[in-house]
C-alpha cells in the first residue's frame, strides 16, 4: 500500500494498538461476555489520508490485489453528519493469515481537524465542573451506587442482567443492564479514539440510570439511537465515568454534566 504514495498522492499510516488498550477494549460493557482480547480487530490498523477520494476507487482496489479480503465496507461514512463519529471510509480486513484488522480512509483536511477535536473534547472530559444544583438522586439501591466506581463497574458487567444490546461497532457500544436486586435500569455508551502517534488510544466510557420508560424508548431505536437523546435524559442524573486515555486509567463517579464522548 505505501506504493500508492506516487500514485494517488495519500500518506500511509501503520498503528499497533498497547496491550493495555486492548485489554481495556475487552473490558468494555457489553452483553456478550464471551468478547475478549482475541475479539478485538483493531489490534492492527492502517490509516490512509487522501487529498482527493477520486482515490477511493484505487484504493479499494489495490486492496483486492493484495490478497487482503475486504468483509464489511462503510462508505456512506464519508457522509456522516453526526458530530461523534468522524465522517471518513472504513474497511474491515482479512489478512491471508486470519488476522482482522482496520483499515480507514480520511481526507487530510478531515484528519487535522478530527485531531483537534478530539484534544478539545478531552480536556472538556478531564473537567469535572460544580455540582448540579438540580441533581437527581432517586435511582437504584445500594447494590446500584456503592462509593466505589470500579466495584460497580465489575458488578455491573458481570452480574448486571443485560437488557439489550442497541449498538457492538469496534469504537461504538450503547447496551442497558439492570440491577438484580432492584431492576433499575442503567445505559452504558462506550467510544474509542485511535491515538496514531505513539499515545495510545483514547477509550470513554458513559453510565447512567434510565427509567423504565426511557429504556423502552431508546431500545426501539436501536442501532440508530440518538445520543443527544441519551445525554439530554442523564443531564442532571450522578453518573460513571471509566475512561483509559494515553495509558492513564480513572474511574470515578460523576455529579456534574453527562457526558458522551467522540469515536472513530
Ligand atoms: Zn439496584
Amino acid at each position: 500500500m505505501v506504493g500508492l504514495h506516487d500514485e494517488v498522492h495519500a500518506e500511509h499510516y501503520v498503528s499497533r494498538k498497547k496491550a493495555e488498550d486492548i485489554i481495556f477494549k475487552a473490558e468494555r460493557p457489553s452483553l456478550r461476555m464471551w468478547f475478549d482480547i482475541e475479539h478485538i480487530r483493531d489490534s492492527l490498523r492502517y490509516k490512509c489520508v487522501v487529498d482527493n477520494l477520486e482515490a477511493l476507487p484505487v484504493i479499494t482496489q489495490e486492496i483486492e490485489n493484495s490478497g487482503f479480503e475486504i468483509i464489511n465496507a462503510n462508505i456512506a461514512r464519508l457522509l456522516s453528519q453526526n458530530v461523534r463519529a468522524w465522517p471518513m471510509a472504513t474497511f474491515d480486513l482479512r489478512a491471508p493469515n486470519g488476522l482482522l484488522m482496520e483499515y480507514h480512509v480520511i481526507p487530510l483536511e478531515l484528519d487535522g481537524a478530527r485531531t483537534t477535536v478530539h484534544e478539545d473534547y478531552r480536556k472538556v472530559r478531564e473537567q469535572q465542573t460544580e455540582e448540579q444544583k438540580e441533581m437527581s438522586h432517586d435511582f437504584g439501591c445500594a447494590r446500584c451506587s456503592p462509593p466505589d466506581a470500579e466495584q460497580f463497574y465489575e458488578d455491573l458487567r458481570q452480574q448486571f442482567q443485560g437488557v439489550a444490546e442497541l449498538i457492538f461497532n469496534s469504537h461504538l457500544g450503547v447496551n442497558v443492564f439492570s440491577c438484580p436486586d432492584c431492576k433499575q435500569n442503567w445505559i452504558s455508551v462506550w467510544t474509542e479514539v485511535i491515538g496514531w502517534e505513539d499515545e495510545g488510544d483514547s477509550a470513554y466510557t458513559s453510565i447512567v440510570p434510565i427509567s423504565a420508560a426511557e429504556a423502552q424508548s431508546l431500545i426501539v431505536q436501536a442501532e440508530d439511537v440518538c445520543m443527544d437523546e441519551i445525554e439530554k435524559i442523564g443531564r442532571h442524573r450522578r453518573w460513571l465515568q471509566r475512561d483509559h486515555c494515553n495509558g492513564v486509567k480513572q474511574v470515578r463517579w460523576r455529579e456534574d454534566v453527562f457526558q458522551i464522548g467522540p469515536h472513530d
